[in-house]
């Protein structure tokens, strides 16, 4: 605002640079810088650039100097009836107040102009603001469902753990029964291997290797028809009828095998 200042603008759209020296005004109440001025005018015919009136008259364009000199002053007016005198101030100063009021004109559009910009941008922001927080909320909705799905899981091992354990205990149990048992057996049968022939000696050893490897796997229960005859290959050897008065797990086959032999 150099109008506070006692400055005008030049009135071309990209210069509104602040007048010193000299600046070219015109009848249709526009001024510009020297360099404006001296640049529009110099073509015939002048054509205001602000506001596009021709300017064709003697004095429709006139080169001031903004700070004329002391001599300039005591002589411009001198001569002149006070009433003219009056009457150039006037105009002068109309000149002035309208190159003022445009100022103010254009300050307050740029303003407003200011102000829409703002409100638009705050309206964005604001857009983009909801935006974000529903997809913050999105987010923890998914966040929150993948907690459950991840307890479910959770809940779901430790009951499987739970389960294996209980299945490894009971697969030591029946180790150690099975252990006592040929220990048991081993004994007993030492006073009748003097006298009765061994078929199944050696796969009485692949049994003993097979439980020297104990496994958290379900071993035991998976045993296929193999995994039962080296068991009871192991039985033949020292006395079937000694574990089946200890536990009898008479099975079918287990019958079937006494039968046999
Ligand atoms: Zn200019
Ligand atoms: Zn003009």
């Amino acid at each position: 605002m150099s109008v506070c200042d006692d400055t005008l603008l030049c009135n071309f759209a990209k210069c509104r640079t602040k007048l010193s020296g000299f600046a070219w005004v015109t009848a249709c109440s526009h001024v510009f810088c020297d360099q404006h001025g001296s640049g529009e005018f110099s073509r015939s015919p002048a054509i205001c650039p602000a506001c596009s009136s021709a300017l064709s008259g003697k004095l429709d364009i006139v080169r001031t100097e903004l700070s004329p000199s002391e001599e300039y002053k005591a002589m411009v007016l001198a001569g002149l009836r006070p009433d003219i005198v009056l009457d150039i101030s006037t105009r002068a100063l109309a000149f002035w107040s309208y190159q003022v009021h445009q100022e103010r004109m254009y300050q307050e559009y740029s303003l407003s102009r200011a102000e829409s910009q703002l409100k638009q941008m705050e309206k964005v922001l604001t857009q983009q603001n909801q935006s974000r927080e529903l997809e913050l909320t999105a987010m923890r909705g998914e966040i929150n469902s993948l907690k459950k799905v991840m307890e479910e899981y959770k809940r779901k091992y430790s009951e499987v753990s739970e389960r294996l354990m209980e299945r490894n205990r009971q697969y030591q149990k029946l180790q150690g029964l099975y252990d006592s048992l040929r220990l048991r057996n081993m004994v007993v049968g030492v006073g009748e291997r003097d006298t009765l022939p061994q078929p199944g000696h050696h796969n009485y050893k692949i049994g003993a290797a097979q439980q020297a490897t104990p496994n958290i796997s379900p071993q035991f229960p998976s045993m296929g028809h193999d995994g039962d005859s080296r068991f009871f290959s192991c039985l033949e050897t020292d006395g079937a009828k000694t574990f089946f008065q200890f536990s009898s797990p008479t099975t079918e086959r287990g019958r079937s095998f006494i039968k046999k032999h």
